[in-house]
């Protein structure tokens, strides 16, 4: 039976593959290990194995892993499910990422409640590029905007962009998703000095992601395992 080590180690082989075959820069894409729905003991393996950025999707289990694992200081926490506005202050007190932001009320709130004694919260904006009815993220239109509120929150650091492109379609039609993501990416870069994260590619597509520039994977059955629920 593989262990999380094992698995980590092969996902970590299939980056660099992905990687060399872009013709891109070694170490250019950083693994997120998405660790929702699984316990604490499967999080202190991989970080045995060398693993130090973790993904949850769940808030209230997500900062009590955090509380639990607190000794382990150089963990880099990244909030990647939507949030409720009621939330946000548990969240801004917490994690070191939001990936998941998909409104500017949400932004207001986690500036305004990120603690003085802690560096901005580092975040990207998730982009529901298909326009898929039941995932969270905005359209490519409103992007300029949120991106503008966003520079004016001091307490935030804007780091990129965030996409779940759908799974069960036509090569042709990833493709397209992903070109056109890479695209509003370099051209975020090209304007906005912190944004050097473009995270798209889990489990199934990291391959084709990484082809299209992708700078952070995130990676859960592939490491842990299938989940419960
Ligand atoms: C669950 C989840 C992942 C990981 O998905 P796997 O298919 O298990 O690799 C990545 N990103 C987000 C936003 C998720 O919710």
């Amino acid at each position: 039976m593989q262990t999380i080590a094992d698995r980590l180690i092969n996902a970590r082989q299939e980056i660099d593959n992905a990687i060399a075959s872009a013709n891109r820069n070694p170490h250019s894409v950083r693994l997120l290990a998405v660790s929702k729905t699984k316990p604490v003991s499967d999080i202190e393996l991989a970080y045995e194995a060398g693993q130090r950025l973790f993904g949850e999707n769940y808030i209230q289990e997500g900062v009590d892993k955090i509380q639990t694992l607190k000794h382990l200081s150089d963990i880099e926490w990244h909030m990647i499910g939507p949030i409720q506005s009621n939330k946000t202050k548990i969240v801004a007190e917490h994690f070191d990422w939001v990936q998941s932001i998909d409104r500017l009320k949400i932004a207001r709130r986690l500036n305004d409640q990120r603690p003085e004694n802690m560096p901005p919260l580092n975040v990207c904006i998730q982009l529901n590029i298909e326009q898929e009815t039941t995932k969270s993220g905005i359209i490519p239109d409103e992007l300029p905007a949120l991106v503008q509120e966003i520079l004016n929150l001091p307490r935030l650091s804007l780091r990129g962009i965030m996409a779940i492109p759908a799974a069960d379609v036509t090569p042709e039609a990833q493709h397209q998703t992903l070109a056109a993501l890479q695209s509003l990416y370099n051209d975020l870069a090209a304007q906005v000095d912190t944004v050097d994260t473009l995270s798209v590619g889990m489990s199934g597509d990291m391959c084709e992601a990484i082809t299209h520039g992708s700078t952070m994977v995130r990676i859960g059955t592939a490491i842990f395992g299938a989940r419960q629920q």
